[in-house]
């Protein structure tokens, strides 16, 4: 039988698993190993992707991979339930004393001063970003990572000056299967960091200790932050520590990150380690006895192979064996191994394959997890069933339920986006602009005061107060969806939106996730675009990138109510929808385009974790809206300030430098005469026209308060006929994007794409009105 065959509510065990490369070992990862019970729960409401239960968490699955999955009845084995009364939780500190993981007196300190580095790693979801912010309170500093645009954030522990954490990519494997993965893993063996802080989930040891498991090949210091304890415990579980340090050979430290619980105990053991240089005890974890010990051979042959290749390239040799025998070409690559060891190798892994009756990677996957689940019989109580587990199986029902879930989502998108752009967001956009407008007309009052030359008085006043301040008056906009939108991706229910519409965006060859992007850009692009860092695959970002802009964002709204209500005041609301709705089927066009021309490369499957519900913590959201307005601001004082101060430049003087008192003699005016040609043929080769949809490129507001000031004598309702009206909608819906958001597609995927976007969302909104306009004249307006 296949995967994708099994009912809700049965279970079945995996007995083989299909595909080839990168992707299949995406799956092994991720715990779909043969022998592994999976128990289908349900289909999203489309029909696809699946969620199952596997090693005790939930999965998604599309079912065009499940299908290459096979499967087989579950067996009834009786489980003893020996030995779970003789297991307890232990005190900690355990091995060693106070934190002191080694015996006392062993060590070797390194030099008093050195900067000690810590790389934070963990799973998704398994509190990272909590303990990050526990550890640096607001000594942080955020980047990208050179080279890829993944963040990257940094920071001192609080009370170790001579400390500096990095909080990695969430990951769930050490393999180079997305670009999260590879940074991680480039990190740590490249950058060296003097230790590791590796975070697991206590609710889900199960599936952390996967990632631990590489983490301790790496051969670096580590310590293990067991977090989520209180949910644990809550629920009687338990996790002898002491009896887990000695299995796995490294201190761990049981915390709850977001209760600040243990956080001093873990920054204690974790600077010790990094001083004295503490390496994890143990880098092996196959054992003879596991299925005649066929991989544990194998695994210390290849070591034995490669040891000198393994030390001249750096790599630690245990983790390049079991890399080597995954099949990793990169790890290979780095080893230059010559033709007779590559032949070795090879024999070595056929026979393993045969001995052990599994594939190469399988077996890899198979012994980790074998040894897992001894750490776990051994340590861990796990809890019955836990009671935010029950909570967030009732939450699915509705938010995840067959007929529900579209109906919430919609109305839980709705609410956020009244809220947004119609409660909140307005309001403080407003005590803002009252702001901006006060300390406008006191700097203007200031300089009438001081005599100041009234050029200078005009570059303040008009570019610095209307033109960044219109800019910066999009913050509280910003920082409102940011709020509500970390509320909803922290509690989890992000994940629930991807899973429900994976399906619609499958087939325009992306994946769910890349639904968030999509509906923010509705409010405005600029966040739009910073919010697809979460997607695991490059191609996906980029495409999710350059699509966005096709979802009409709120900035446009005024010209649109501007031209429906002068021009086709009948049918407004039609209109105005339709609008949306153009830009929405350009945009699946487009992707399709996409589809079959620049993004052809295949999508990544769908295999993502449905975390349990969690209450979102106060402080994650507070440091992320800092965050977000802090960057927002950075650029508008330098890229959108810039950009500003040349526009009015250029509209205020003529080609002698002279302050013109008509505009109509500008730079502005003749620069776009000179475009005039190229709009003629669309019908709006008028250079009022074209400069309004200039200054919409600085922010598309002004689109209309140009046009309303240049056609002034005449007024735009008799100027225009309603066919040059239509095209200009048309228009203003598809063309480039403003300069904040071609400011930030630049910073994710540099300036060509930016250039790119530019030009040819232009030519596409140049094609749409021209495509109109031939409509309207065949119908006889204009
Ligand atoms: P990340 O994806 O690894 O960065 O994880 P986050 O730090 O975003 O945490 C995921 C969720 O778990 C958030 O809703 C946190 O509030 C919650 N969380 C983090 N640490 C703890 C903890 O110790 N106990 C409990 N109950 N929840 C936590
Ligand atoms: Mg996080």
């Amino acid at each position: 039988m296949r995967l994708n065959e099994l009912r809700a509510g049965q279970s079945a065990l995996i007995e083989s698993v299909g595909g080839e490369g990168t992707l299949r070992q995406h799956f092994l990862d991720m715990g779909v190993i043969p022998g592994a019970e999976v128990t289908m729960i349900k289909l999203a409401p489309m029909g696809d992707p699946m969620e199952l239960r596997i090693h005790g968490y939930e999965l998604t699955l599309r079912l065009a991979d499940a299908e290459k999955i096979g499967i087989r009845p579950v067996e009834k084995k009786a489980v003893p339930e020996k030995g779970r009364e003789e297991r307890k939780a232990s005190d900690h500190p355990g091995l060693g004393e106070e934190g002191k993981f080694h015996p006392k007196g062993t060590g070797d300190p390194l030099p008093e001063g050195t900067l000690l580095t810590f790389a934070l790693v963990g799973n998704q979801n398994s509190g990272k970003t909590t303990l990050f912010n526990q550890l640096t309170g607001s000594n942080q500093h955020v980047g990208n990572f050179p080279g890829v645009t993944v963040d990257r954030k940094d920071g001192v522990i609080r009370g170790h000056e001579d400390t500096s954490i990095t909080d990695l990519p969430g990951i769930y494997s050490m393999s180079p299967y997305s670009s999260e993965e590879l940074v991680s893993r480039d990190f740590v063996l490249k950058n060296k960091p003097k230790a590791i802080i590796n975070i697991v989930d206590a609710t889900n040891i199960e599936r952390n200790l996967y990632l631990t498991m590489q983490l301790l090949e790496m051969k670096t210091p580590m310590v293990i932050a067991l977090n989520m304890m209180d949910e644990l415990t809550g629920n009687g579980g338990t996790v002898d520590v002491n009896a887990m340090e000695a299995m796995l050979g490294v201190p761990v430290v049981p915390i709850s990150a977001a209760h600040n619980q243990g956080v001093d105990e873990l920054v204690r053991h974790a600077v010790h380690i990094a001083r004295y240089q503490e390496k994890p005890l143990r880098q092996d974890f196959c054992s003879a006895e596991d299925h005649g010990g066929a991989v544990h051979r194998a695994l210390h042959a290849v070591v034995h192979l490669i040891e000198d290749h393994a030390e001249r390239a750096g790599l630690p040799v245990r983790f390049a064996a079991s890399k080597l025998i995954e099949g990793d070409t990169l790890i290979e690559e780095q080893l230059e191994l010559d033709q007779n060891e590559k032949e070795m190798l090879e024999h070595i892994v056929l026979q393993m394959e045969t001995e052990r009756g599994l594939d190469h990677s399988a077996a890899i996957a198979d012994m980790r997890f074998e040894f897992i689940s001894k750490v776990c019989e051994n340590c861990v109580i796990k809890p019955n069933e836990s009671r935010e587990h029950k909570r967030s199986e009732r939450i699915d029902r509705v938010l995840t339920g067959k007929y529900t879930a579209i109906p919430f989502f919609v109305g839980i998108m709705g609410l956020v986006f009244f809220l947004t752009f119609f409660l909140i967001g307005p309001f403080l956009q407003d005590l803002l602009a009252d702001g901006i407008v006060a300390l406008g007309s006191l700097a203007e009052r200031g300089m009438e005061a001081g005599g100041v030359n009234p050029a200078i008085r005009s570059l303040v006043t008009d570019g610095l107060f209307e033109g960044v301040g219109s800019v910066v008056s999009f913050l509280p906009l910003i920082v409102t969806l940011f709020f509500f939108l970390s509320l909803l991706e922290d509690s989890g229910y992000i994940a629930r939106v991807a899973f429900v519409m994976d399906k619609l965006l499958r087939r325009i060859g992306l994946s769910g996730r890349s639904i968030v992007p999509m509906l923010i850009g509705f409010g405005c692009t600029v966040p739009a675009v910073m919010s697809t860092r979460t997607l695991p695959s490059d191609r996906d970002r980029r495409m999710t990138i350059l699509l966005t802009p096709f979802m009409s964002c709120t900035a446009k709204l005024p010209i649109y109510s501007f031209f429906v209500s002068a021009f086709f005041p009948k049918n407004s609301w039609l209109i105005i929808t339709g609008l949306y709705l153009l830009g929405i089927v350009t945009g699946i066009l487009v992707a399709l385009l996409y589809k079959k021309t620049l993004f052809r490369g295949e999508a990544v499957p769908f295999v993502m974790e449905l975390p349990n519900y969690r209450m979102p913590s106060a402080r994650n959201v507070l440091q992320l809206l800092w965050e977000k307005a802090k960057d927002f601001l950075q650029r508008a004082f330098s890229v959108i300030l810039i950009a500003t101060i040349v526009v009015w430049f250029l509209k205020s003087f003529d080609f002698r430098f002279n302050l013109v008192t008509d505009s109509h003699e500008s730079i502005l005016a003749a620069v776009s005469g000179l475009l005039v040609p190229l709009f003629r043929p669309v019908g709006l080769g008028d250079w009022r026209i074209v400069t309004s949809l200039i200054s919409g490129f600085m922010a598309k507001e002004s689109v209309v308060s140009v046009m309303e000031l240049l056609f002034a004598s005449e007024g735009v309702q008799t100027a225009l006929s309603t066919l040059t009206a239509a095209s200009l909608l048309v228009f203003s819906l598809l063309y480039t994007p403003c300069v904040a958001a071609v400011a930030s597609i630049r910073r994710e995927l540099g300036r060509n794409w930016a250039l790119y976007v530019i030009l040819w969302q232009c030519a596409l909104a140049w094609l749409a009105a021209l495509i109109v306009r031939l409509i309207g004249l065949a119908l006889g307006m204009g």
